[in-house]
């Protein structure tokens, strides 16, 4: 059956709409488990109305993903190479090492004074919940899906595409995105200083740049952010704090290795620990 315009538009809402709505679910399920109470990054309410917005940028974050995947699955659809593992693999890393870079330069570009207004609708979240990561406008969206599209388009001049590699990609996106929103650390505290946690992100990394703005600009790896100086120093000390149950209480508040006991009491015991 020849598909039409149209026909592939529907299907890039329905899909695009279905996975976000399905990994949103899975984020929200499991926010309410007990674990998740405990593991907190910030033990803080919402802002007020934040749901409220995020929810609506969610909507237009939708429609306007549908529209774009729709467009470029039936352009560039016939050129994409036929399916095997090894040009799927290929795909997918391109992708993912691709996004890694145009996120990490374009989030901090919209972090600067004259951009930051693009940037504004998902830093009203300073306490994330998984509806955060649809919260974007719509000029940021095209930034971030003109990027992907155009990381696909850069591979198929050098290289065969799978479009299985380059879905698989995108689910990952959509799903870590949720995880990386839930102000919940998942990982145990062995994580953030193995090799593995040097080049990937947890969600206490994430939680983090949503409080402090300026610094862990980096999407799903943590690599460029310790290249360029933008980590945060405590990143490790929060992250153990989160997995001890005593996730901070304030949004300013800054760790340090060094006990500072009549300040801070609840720090003595990760102080040892640290
Ligand atoms: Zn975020
Ligand atoms: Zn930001």
């Amino acid at each position: 059956m020849e598909s039409t315009l149209v026909t592939v538009l529907f299907t890039g809402l329905v899909v695009s709409g279905l996975v976000k709505l399905s990994a949103l679910g899975v984020g929200w399920g499991l926010a309410r488990t007990r674990l998740a109470e405990r593991w907190r990054v910030y033990r803080r309410a919402l802002a007020p109305g934040q749901l409220r917005s995020e929810a609506w940028a969610a909507v237009g974050v939708v429609l306007c993903d549908a529209l774009l995947v729709g467009l470029f699955r039936y352009f560039s659809g016939p050129r994409m190479a036929p399916f095997s593992v090894p040009v799927a693999l290929l795909s997918y890393a391109w992708m993912f090492v691709g996004f890694e870079v145009w996120f990490y330069v374009t989030h901090r570009l919209l972090h600067t004074r004259r951009l930051y207004r693009f940037h504004s609708q998902h830093h009203v979240a300073q306490v994330t919940e998984p509806l955060t990561s649809l919260s974007f406008s719509l000029v940021e969206r095209l930034v971030l899906m003109g990027g992907g599209m155009g990381m696909v388009v850069l591979a198929m001049q050098v290289m065969p595409v799978t479009q299985a590699g380059v879905m698989g990609y995108i689910l990952t996106n959509y799903f870590l995105n949720v995880v990386g929103h839930s102000n919940t650390e998942w990982l145990p505290r062995r994580f953030v200083s193995s090799w593995v946690g040097r080049v990937f992100f947890t969600p206490t990394f994430h939680a983090l740049h949503h409080a402090r703005y300026q610094g862990h600009y980096g999407l799903f790896t943590v690599v460029l952010d310790r290249w360029f100086g933008t980590a945060f120093h405590d990143y490790t000390l929060v992250h153990a704090r989160a997995r001890e149950g005593q996730g901070l209480v304030r949004i300013g508040e800054r760790l340090s290795p060094v006990p500072v006991p009549e300040a801070l009491p609840a720090t003595q015991s990760e102080s040892k620990a640290a």
